[in-house]
């Protein structure tokens, strides 16, 4: 196997291959498109590092069938391969309709979710439903998104202290608390 991952010179197949894509202007497609670069030679840097060289193909040119919508285009840069697999999974990969988010495209693990057929990342997804659904949140509670039900649900509640009145704002899930927390402290030290 190549020992390209330890950052050593490498003149391995998959170090030789320039990938690159070649954008459909009819439907926006990028089709991913290879070929093999000749070694030619190497050199070694100031710091004594070798690396090798090869050669870039740009005096050849191709022609292409765009991989989504077959759309012909000639005098595109020199290939030998497409990349089917990548092509494939590019094809197939989700995108958010509102921001452009693709799945394939960025490191961070991004969620979608489907919502009236559309595919919409969820931070998008919230925004849509919000502008589309009025927020019931009032004086004393306030609803936030759950987008994996796509339905508003009750985050916080204000009640008052039935100890000393003051109002404050609690978790749905410690509505049970009666006192505010001076007021509980206070009747612990009793
Ligand atoms: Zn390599
Ligand atoms: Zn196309
Ligand atoms: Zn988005
Ligand atoms: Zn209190």
């Amino acid at each position: 196997m190549p020992n390209c991952d330890w950052g050593r010179p490498c003149n391995c197949l998959d170090c030789r291959t320039n990938r690159f894509s070649i954008h459909c202007e009819a439907c926006g497609f990028d089709t991913m498109v290879s070929y093999v670069m000749s070694e030619v030679g190497g050199h070694t840097d100031k710091k004594g590092m070798f690396s090798y060289e090869f050669k870039e193909q740009t005096e050849k040119y191709s022609e292409i069938n765009c991989f989504k919508c077959g759309e012909y285009k000639n005098n595109v840069p020199y290939f030998e391969k497409i990349e089917v697999d990548i092509n494939n999974s590019r094809l197939n990969q989700r995108t958010c309709v509102a921001c452009g988010v693709k799945e394939l495209e960025t490191f961070r693990k991004i969620k979608y979710k489907v919502w009236k057929n559309e595919t919409f990342c969820t931070g998008c997804v919230e925004k849509q439903f919000m502008s589309e659904v009025p927020n019931p949140s009032t004086n004393e509670k306030v609803f936030k998104v759950d987008t994996s039900n796509m339905k508003y649900i009750l985050e916080k509640v204000k009640i008052p202290c039935n100890t000393c009145g003051r109002q404050r704002w609690l978790n749905v899930e410690n509505q049970w608390k009666k006192q505010c927390t001076s007021c509980y402290k206070k009747a612990l030290k009793r």
